[in-house]
């Protein structure tokens, strides 16, 4: 274990302490000072968020639900899909916890991935003896990813026999 100095790639210094024997502590060293120092690495985060946040409301994005420390982070994460075509159903969660939550798989949450995810769904209540099966199939035949969801949404909705209290919070029942 040794303290090191040196000068991050932002020019302020700084001095670290760095574990392991001296040839992969002086690579870990090199690789330290080649980021940005904490502060200017916090400053680029939030810099980033506000910009992020903007984009999204620029997309008429509904705005996140969360604590101070959340709603930033989710933004960004949020961002990365924001105008993309299969996730118009996923972007209107308000959740930022769920963003968070999501973070690494957002391909997991694309209007499609979350259609098939209402489809076991639909499955598990039909099993549970809560939803009907539909006296005819149901077609789909022309519907986009994100008009899928809301069918199959309305569909559980008006025809489950139990009734669920939707989080507030939430409105989309996912
Ligand atoms: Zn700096």
């Amino acid at each position: 274990m040794a303290w090191e100095t040196g000068i991050y790639s932002c020019g302020h210094d700084g001095r670290e302490q760095f574990y392991g024997k001296r040839k992969e502590r002086e690579y870990a060293v090199k690789k330290h000072f080649e980021r940005l120092c904490p502060e200017c690495w916090k400053a680029e985060r939030d810099k980033k968020a506000a910009d992020d946040a903007e984009k999204n409301k620029a997309a008429a994005l509904p705005p996140l639900v969360g604590s101070d420390k959340q709603i930033p982070w989710a933004e960004s994460i949020r961002a990365k899909v924001t105008g993309k075509e299969d996730f118009i159903f996923a972007l209107q969660n308000t959740s930022a916890k769920w963003w968070i939550d999501h973070r690494d798989n957002l391909e997991g949450i694309s209007d499609y991935a979350i259609f098939m995810e209402r489809m076991k769904y639909t499955d598990e209540l039909v099993k549970k003896q809560v939803l009907p099966i539909p006296e005819k199939p149901l077609s789909l035949d022309g519907m986009s990813k994100f008009e899928m969801v809301n069918f199959i949404n309305d569909y559980i909705d008006k025809n489950r026999t139990d009734k669920v209290v939707l989080e507030k919070s939430n409105p989309v029942p996912f």
